[in-house]
């Protein structure tokens, strides 16, 4: 995506220093360099329900860079502006502490708080998600992450997802009413492609009898494991840099051993070295799976990832 700075996009950054005229050219439609109303994202499940949606009729912006962690994500000013000036703002409250900053401070007249669609759950006990990176720093108690809070990462539910779909249709079909039809058309479709995939899910994840127990470096799967009836462990609170303490360490021999684990899960987007060095000393397997907070590979997408996760869970309980 480019955003060549336009006659309208340099107008917009003069009137950025008075309120009113940014105000203004919101009121107009938010519309983005090619004059197609812009849809903002901070995440990759998001930006594939708004493609689905409308691809042809908006231009798609995605915050948050592929591989990075869309949880501290920093907001450039051009950044800022954009979402002043969007159409249509995705938000899930809890996921990017800064766009859910820029949001309060903006007014919500251009946002859509997906937890007003879906119910979202809470993040608590063993479940709890405590965002580690490679640099070292920690989401962990912090301002980038509300660990009282609910739980963000809501796209590992299909059936979620496709509710988010028909509302985003609804609200981009009110600003573009020549093609709402289209749009909720392109919902439906999306809905039975939802529906088949949560089917599909469902199906192998009840073909597997036992525990259904997975452990990985931090708990994105909440989701997943309440919808399929999954156990999800993470190996929360450590440090990728750093070893796990011993009593973290012989907690989750213990599950391992209990639970008749025999892999140990990261997430693409952090740092392998700590599940390694774990699945290494209690003896199993290290492998990935994709938390989707932003698109890996551009031949990937949502559905062929959660295809992919699915898979790998279901080659550790074989
Ligand atoms: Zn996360």
């Amino acid at each position: 995506m480019s955003f060549a700075p336009s006659r309208r996009h340099l107008l917009a950054l003069l009137g950025a220093a008075s309120g009113s005229a940014v105000l203004a050219a919101c009121g107009e439609g938010g519309s983005g360099s090619g004059g197609k109303p812009t849809v903002v994202a901070a995440c990759y499940p998001m930006e594939y329900l708004a493609t689905r949606v409308a691809g042809d009729h908006i231009d798609m912006i995605q915050l948050a860079t592929p591989g990075a962690d869309a949880h501290g994500l920093e907001l450039s000013v051009k950044q800022t502006l954009e979402i002043r000036k969007a159409a249509l703002v995705l938000q899930i409250p809890g996921l990017t502490t800064a766009l859910d900053d820029a949001i309060a401070s903006e007014g919500t007249d251009n946002v859509l708080d997906v937890s007003s669609v879906v119910t979202l759950l809470a993040s608590s006990g063993e479940d709890e998600h405590e965002h580690e990176h490679e640099d070292g720093t920690s989401d962990e108690g912090g301002e980038e992450h509300d660990l009282a809070g609910d739980d963000p990462h809501l796209w590992h539910d299909p059936q979620r997802m496709a509710d988010i779909g028909d509302a985003i249709a609804k609200r981009l079909g009110e600003q573009l009413p020549d093609v709402a039809e289209e749009l909720t058309a392109n919902a439906a479709t999306l809905r039975s492609d939802l529906e088949a995939l949560d089917t599909e899910l469902e199906e192998d994840f009840s073909s597997v009898s036992g525990n259904r127990t997975f452990i990985t470096s931090h708990t994105a799967f909440a989701y997943l494991a309440d919808r399929y009836d999954l156990h999800q462990v993470g190996i929360s609170g450590v440090d990728p840099e750093t070893e796990p303490s011993p009593q973290r360490l012989l907690q989750l021999e213990q599950v391992v051993k209990d639970e008749e684990v025999t892999t140990i899960f990261f997430e693409t987007t952090a740092s392998p070295k700590v599940a390694q060095t774990l699945a290494e000393n209690v003896g199993v397997t290290a492998a990935e799976l994709d938390n989707l907070e932003t698109q890996l590979s551009e031949d990937q997408d949502y559905p062929a990832v959660m295809r992919s996760n699915a898979k790998a869970l279901m080659a550790s309980w074989s």
